[in-house]
């Protein structure tokens, strides 16, 4: 508990960014920690131990968290990009952003159909990015076990935008 108040508390509020008026959630100096990083890996891991096969990462924040968790749990770890850099045939949503939309995408086949998939980000803000994951996992009939994040921000309401089970190491 005390390692994970530790962790919390590198988590920096940065006034104004990227517009006026918003605080933007930097976790960079918590994952450039490693006893922070390590400890919040595991707190995202442990809910759903034993019940995935792959980690799939938003890009790009959540590849970092995605890699880590799948090799500590000695599982295997997807890309779910933003539009246009998967090489191959993909599965593409979108979502709307505060300004205009955004698209992410998988691979078609780079999973089977029924794979237990938990997808993972750094941060749950209105919920629009993993509700857009979970509907390429829907459509690849990849079986979603959850989602988690290390920072959920409450006023948001993200996690009503998410027909699944979702995970917060941290709230604000
Ligand atoms: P949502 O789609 O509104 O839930 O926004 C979540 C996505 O935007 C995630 O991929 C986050 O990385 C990013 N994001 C939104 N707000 C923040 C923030 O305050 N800090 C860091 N990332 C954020």
């Amino acid at each position: 508990a005390f390692r994970l108040a530790r962790a919390e508390s590198l988590i920096a509020a940065v006034s104004d960014h990227p517009t006026p008026g918003v605080v933007f959630r930097d976790l960079t100096p918590l994952f450039a920690d490693a006893e922070a990083f390590s400890v919040v890996v595991d707190a995202i891991a442990e809910p759903f131990a034993g019940r995935f096969d792959v980690v799939a990462g938003l890009e790009a924040r959540g590849f970092l968290l995605a890699g880590a968790v799948a090799a500590r749990t000695g599982t295997g770890v997807l890309p779910i990009r933003k539009a246009g850099k998967l090489p191959r045939e993909t599965v593409a949503e979108s979502y709307d952003l505060e300004y205009g939309r955004a698209t992410i995408e998988a691979h078609r086949d780079d999973l089977p159909p029924g794979v237990r998939v938990l997808l993972l980000d750094d941060v749950l803000a209105t919920g629009g990015t993993l509700a857009a994951a979970l509907r390429i996992g829907e459509r690849l009939e990849w079986d979603v076990v959850g989602c988690g994040v290390v920072l959920e921000l409450d006023a948001l309401a993200g996690r009503d935008a998410l027909d699944s089970r979702v995970v917060s190491v941290f709230h604000v």
